[in-house]
């Protein structure tokens, strides 16, 4: 699952591409924009917010976009070959003179007017990732956390409408930095002074730090088989205390994902 720094870098990445430029070409494969054609429109910029992609097209036009568990966005130079999955994977082709930009397996993909974006963005909670983020929006954050009390913090790090960019990754990862179990309650967590906002801090500082690469690490070691702590690591000895890292699936139905725990430094 894409978490907020992958498409931060991915719409970092089509921004400097695109931005600018007018569409030379413009092929949507799914079924309520088959009729769409952005030819010779210019891309103003691209935008996340939280684990949603902006591209804003002018003259007030947004190409709204997320990922969800498998979508991603590609870019090519022309005549390269793509690489993003099979033919029948993608969902819209747009290009300026020097680049093509691929959208696989989105199952989000809209238009709408730039000006009505509220209605697709306007539930989330503040972005971790948000330049603004210091201090009104931290605080917010931590209020819409706490009005989320009696649910397991697990799930209420992951509920965008509370703070925008955790995925599962960072999920897993932050509680066992902080050394607290994805059961306990965010009142539990927030039962000790300043649990709950050094909790947020240490998400926007891992989302940060990755912002800026593929890779998603939170050990600080890049070598594979090493950047998490707990994620992804079911069955595997604990990397501070040895204990077997425990793993399940937390979350309402449809929405659970499996979360990652040490039992002993996680308690
Ligand atoms: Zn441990």
């Amino acid at each position: 699952m894409p978490e907020g720094d992958t498409i931060w870098l991915a719409a970092r990445n089509l921004h400097t591409a695109l931005a600018g430029k007018s569409l030379v070409r413009s092929d949507f494969r799914v079924p309520q924009l088959a009729t769409a054609d952005l030819v010779g429109r210019r891309v103003l910029g691209v935008t996340a917010r939280g684990k949603h992609l902006l591209m804003r097209i002018e003259p007030d036009l947004t190409l709204h976009s997320h990922l969800r568990m498998d979508g991603s966005w590609h870019l090519y130079r022309p005549d390269t070959a793509w690489a993003g999955g099979p033919e029948f994977e993608v969902r819209v082709v747009l290009a300026v003179v020097d680049w093509t930009c691929v959208g696989y397996r989105l199952p989000v993909l809209e238009l709408l007017p730039t000006s009505d974006e509220h209605l697709v963005i306007g539930h989330l909670g503040p972005d971790l990732l948000a330049d603004d983020f210091e201090p009104l929006q931290r605080l917010e954050a931590a209020r819409r956390l706490r009005a989320d009390g009696a649910r397991p913090i697990g799930e209420a790090l992951l509920d965008q409408r509370n703070v925008a960019g955790i995925g599962n990754l960072y999920r897993a990862e932050v509680l066992f930095l902080s050394g607290v179990s994805p059961w306990r309650t965010v009142d539990e967590v927030d039962s000790l002074p300043g649990q709950l906002d050094r909790m947020v801090d240490r998400a926007r500082r891992l989302l940060l730090a990755n912002a800026g690469r593929a890779a998603q690490v939170t050990t600080g070691d890049l070598r594979p088989g090493r950047t998490t702590w707990v994620y992804g690591r079911g069955g595997q000895p604990c990397r501070r205390c040895g204990t077997r890292v425990k793993q399940a699936e937390q979350g309402a139905p449809a929405y659970t994902r499996i979360t990652y725990w040490c039992p002993s430094c996680q308690p």
